[in-house]
């Protein structure tokens, strides 16, 4: 790979595409890059990646690209003529090789993009490296400069500063970590796995480990074996949670410093671990046929990301119960929560799973306030439908974990078809029955009816019980008070009362409450979040608040007449007397007991 000193590479590969990366000013946020291609022809096309698998979004990497020039590795410039947005053309005018530099500017501290500063850097391939029109499948070689005192971690072959990818997929595909974190190593299945730990929180290292052996060890052991030599896990600790990204065979997660504790914030994480690393075959390694092969200049449509998003959201947390990693009586409530959330959201009965797919690129990286009432997650919703199916597999004797080892024996190469999940489905569950299925809950609009009585469970219902009531768990007593009226408005977290969106043909949609108005009084006086419940408990249904509310810095007042609350608010419960094939097949999903009511 090129360089202004040819001459000093110490193993050079011709027919390969040689990148090096190096970050001659952290503080900059800028890396510098170079790419040298062989046989270059006469002008070279090279592209900028728009997105990144995984996250279904046009990013437009290009406009943090600058400084492109081009040379012919002997010192004599060439042309370079941008063509769009993202293409340049490289007038090669003959030259056996040409090396071209640009520099990033990177920083955005996300899993799917890239950062520099005089901390560390970090950065997924599609963010920083050109390919060559037409030449993708060429393997390609990768030389990270660090600077002093740092090291590079990453899942290609190769190190401890030059890697190899066998295509410029594989390049894509492994993030690069740079500076001076630690690295834990434990076996598994007889594979290695380490884990990059960058930043500073309060993780109990020992424990994260021995947590992850137990999901990477289940979740081998559901699917025939782990597929790779060695596993990779980036571990960003940081203000926030940012989620996760998926390779093949790493993953990057971004957790919150304090993601580890109470034990409900410790299984959140671990979850989010499992759900990438459950990735590795669902979506990667089997991944949609409309994805094959990635097509880096735009989007790539298929209406089965509920299949790869639902699906690996519903083996995460249940990852962790069958791992003994989770508490089963919390995976209840989560799943009763996930159901709640999904009740509550009117674009649930106008958006399919199919169709949410379909219009992730336009629709789920970008929500707003008016998304509950126009659109539905087809990670939510995929979560609660793949339940579903397993349960219904389960009642015809058979099980997602069946469906799922179908699919990968059959589709890792070339994809799953659009039809592929319904057509295998169908031979477990037989044709008419899986077309009925999939025509309510992933064509179609129908709300949830999962067969619960298959694992001696019962879904009930209720009104929410406070302003943040997300559901889940059991009604509270709530003494001798009238329920409360329902006024239709979810209220963002925090410490002020914002309203983050109102729920379509609810008293507050009717009265002209608006999302991002900030309620601070009713009937004139100054209210808080326990005191508007309060409200709401006291004038109850057919009652009035008098709202106050600054809407764009302007106080308007808002009247708002309230319904009787919907009971929307789901959990789950064992059944009175469970039978012992109940209790059988509650421990043979969940691999625990049924919890006692
Ligand atoms: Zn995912």
């Amino acid at each position: 790979m090129g360089g202004r000193s040819g001459e000093a590479r110490r193993c050079y590969h011709p027919g390969r595409m040689r990148y090096r990366v190096s970050m001659p000013e952290p503080h900059s946020h800028l890396f510098a890059v170079e790419l040298e291609v062989d046989r270059p022809g006469p002008a070279p096309v090279l592209a900028m990646p728009v997105w990144t698998p995984g996250s279904y979004l046009v990013r437009e990497f290009a406009r943090h690209l600058e400084g492109m020039e081009a040379d012919d590795g002997a010192g004599r410039r060439l042309p370079v003529e941008r063509l769009d947005k993202h293409r340049f053309r490289v007038d090669a005018g003959g030259a056996e090789k040409v090396q071209v530099r640009w520099r990033v500017y990177a920083n955005e501290l996300t899993v799917r993009t890239a950062q520099l500063d005089g901390r560390h850097g970090y950065f997924n391939g599609a963010n920083l490296f050109l390919f060559v029109e037409g030449r993708l499948a060429e393997p390609a070689e990768l030389e990270v400069v660090p600077p002093p005192g740092w090291h590079v971690t990453t899942a290609l072959e190769g190190g401890p500063t030059r890697f190899q990818a066998r295509d410029y997929d594989e390049l894509a595909d492994s993030p690069v970590e740079v500076g001076t974190h630690a690295v834990e190593r434990f076996d598994a299945l007889g594979k290695p796995h380490d884990v990059a730990l960058v930043g500073r929180g309060f993780l109990d290292v020992p424990r994260f480990v021995a947590d992850l052996r137990r999901i990477v060890e289940h979740l081998g052991g559901l699917m025939g074996g782990l597929p790779y030599d060695r596993y990779l896990f980036i571990v960003h600790l940081t203000d926030k949670r940012r989620g996760g990204l998926e390779h093949e065979r790493s993953t990057t997660l971004h957790v919150a410093r304090d993601a580890f504790f109470p034990r409900e914030a410790w299984e959140e994480t671990l979850a989010l671990a499992a759900h990438e690393f459950f990735h590795l075959w669902n979506v990667k390694r089997l991944k949609p046929a409309a994805l094959v092969p990635y097509d880096y200049a735009r989007e790539q449509y298929t209406r089965l990301l509920w299949w790869f998003e639902g699906v690996t959201s519903y083996y995460d947390r249940l990852a962790l119960v069958r791992a003994g990693a989770g508490d089963a009586g919390r995976y209840l409530e989560h799943l009763g929560k996930e159901w709640t959330s999904l009740e509550r959201q009117p674009g649930a009965r106008k958006m399919s799973l199919e169709e949410a797919s379909l219009t992730a690129w336009v629709k789920y990286y970008r929500p707003d306030e008016n998304t509950p009432n126009s659109a539905v997650s087809y990670y939510q919703k995929g979560e609660l439908v793949a339940w579903s199916l397993d349960l219904a597999l389960r009642r015809a004797g058979r099980s997602l974990d069946e469906l799922l080892r179908l699919l990968y024996a059959r589709f890792t190469t070339g994809g799953v078809p659009e039809d592929g999940v319904e057509r295998t489905a169908a031979e477990l569950l037989g044709g008419p029955a899986a077309r009925d299925f999939f025509d309510r809950y992933v064509r179609g609009t129908e709300p949830l009816a999962p067969d619960l009585d298959v694992i001696g469970l019962a879904a009930r219902r209720r009104a929410a019980q406070a302003l943040d009531d997300k559901g889940g768990t059991p009604p509270r007593k709530s003494g001798d008070d009238p329920a409360a009226g329902w006024l239709g408005a979810e209220m963002a977290a925090g410490p002020k009362l914002l309203v983050k969106s109102v729920r379509e043909g609810s008293p507050a949609w009717r009265a002209g409450l608006y999302a991002e108005d900030e309620v601070v009084a009713e009937s004139g006086f100054r209210v808080d979040r326990g005191g508007l419940w309060d409200r709401m408990r006291q004038v109850g249904a057919g009652g009035l608040l008098r709202l106050t509310v600054f809407r764009r810095d302007e106080l308007v007042e808002v009247e708002v007449k309230l319904d009787a609350a919907p009971e929307d608010t789901v959990w789950l419960e064992p059944v009175a007397a469970p039978s012992e094939a109940q209790r059988a097949a509650f421990e043979a999903w969940s691999g625990a007991p049924l919890p006692g009511r």
